[in-house]
């Protein structure tokens, strides 16, 4: 093993060795989060035309003037926040990118990130390049769904915290954390000077008539807040990797000190078309959202009739069920046998944690599909039961 110490942890992901199952078994893939789709013709039509126009070659460092506008006018419309496009807003390598370069520009060696436990593995591995110790407060079950372990946040949260990472709507629970938890957070993170690096790339993925909250709109937040979004999610164009980043100037040119030697700039072409996508396609979206929650009842309902126990989903592309009815005590366990037994595989959200005991037997299915994979996997499921 030649990889450094402080990334060993990360060399094999439990993500990896799932597809590879999934292939070996020709499975219905519901583990990995991806859209089956395309996203907005005006969006595809844009793209192509820009490489037709001869836009191949390296953009601004920030990103095109016409995207950071668009990302400008797109959160100004939304949630009435306004950003300067040219000192408040970059355009990064995905929201990964947006992620590692925060990250890597605001950490000192030692300084400590704390993360929402189950938390997406990126801010993990990111943490760990840029020198930080990590530190995780859980979500709590709630109901049927779950919200944040508000004491936890209390003594997790010191003078030593240099970032904590919000990701709202929830990769990989589904939840959609509530007024009170982000007011909690917001006047936690004030009292101890903590900057916040807020995840939203599910934020126009919310479920049931819900609207997304962001937390850069709480009072005293905007100045100590790095919002995260990309097109990924929202316009289905995971493999594009269009992200952004936006925050007062000094916690930007942060993250642009960093992004500038991590990828320099990114996805030229596909710039001009998420302009297009933010300033024309939000109808579709809203239809896309739609569709989505009746994927998220096709699945939800599909998994309660086999008998797992299935979490409340709000937003996002995910659903969390717990087989233990089924007979599996351990998540990671049944999604080992799953694809061999009956040719579909989801994720363990044990994968997803630092503390495994209260996640160990849960499961994350992925149902940004279309309807005739859900079926076809809906089907295979109801096999667990013979
Ligand atoms: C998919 C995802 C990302 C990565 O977004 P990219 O734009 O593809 O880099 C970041 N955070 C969460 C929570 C995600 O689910």
């Amino acid at each position: 093993m030649r990889t450094v110490t402080r990334l060993a942890p990360f060399a094999t992901t439990i993500f990896a060795e799932m597809s590879q199952l999934a292939a070996t078994h020709d499975a219905i893939n519901l583990g990995q989060g991806f859209p089956d789709t395309d996203g907005p013709q005006a969006m595809l039509d844009a793209a192509r035309a820009a490489i037709a126009e001869g836009n191949n070659q390296y953009p601004p460092g920030p990103g095109i003037p016409a995207l950071r506008q668009a990302v400008a006018d797109h959160q100004l419309r939304c949630y009435g926040i306004e950003y300067d496009p040219a000192s408040e807003i970059l355009i990064t390598v995905g929201a990964t990118e947006a992620i590692a370069g925060s990250l890597v520009g605001l950490v000192e060696t030692g300084d400590e990130v704390v993360m929402i436990e189950p938390y997406y593995d990126a801010y993990a591995a990111a943490t760990a390049m840029a020198g930080g110790v990590r530190r995780t407060v859980p979500l709590v079950a709630d109901g049927d769904g779950f919200s944040l372990d508000r004491d936890a946040l209390a003594s997790t949260i010191t003078d030593a915290t240099r970032v904590l990472i919000v990701n709202s709507p929830h990769n990989p629970t589904g939840t959609v954390l509530g007024d009170e938890d982000l007011r909690a957070i917001a006047q936690t993170c004030i009292e101890h000077d903590v900057i916040v690096i807020s995840d939203e790339v599910y934020e126009h993925l919310v479920f049931d008539g819900r609207t997304h909250t962001t937390i850069a709109a709480l009072p005293g937040m905007r100045e100590r807040t790095l919002r995260i979004s990309s097109a990924a999610k929202t316009f289905n164009v995971t493999g594009w990797k269009v992200g952004w980043v936006s925050g007062p100037a000094d916690l930007v040119a942060a993250a642009r000190t960093a992004k500038q030697f991590m990828s320099y700039v990114g996805s030229g072409p596909f710039q001009p078309a998420i302009a297009v996508a933010l300033n024309t396609e939000m109808d579709w979206v809203r239809d896309s959202c739609a569709a989505l929650s009746a994927k998220r009842d096709l699945i939800s309902g599909a998994l309660r009739d086999v008998g797992f126990g299935v979490h409340r989903t709000e937003g996002t592309f995910f659903v969390c069920a717990d087989p233990r009815p089924l007979g599996y005590t351990d998540g990671e366990e049944f999604c080992r046998d799953l694809p061999a037994r009956v040719g579909v595989a989801a994720v363990p959200v044990s994968a997803f944690v630092d503390h495994p005991e209260p996640w160990a037997h849960l499961v994350r299915f992925a149902f940004a599909k279309r309807d005739e994979v859900l079926l076809e996997g809906a089907e295979r499921l109801r096999r667990l039961q013979a």
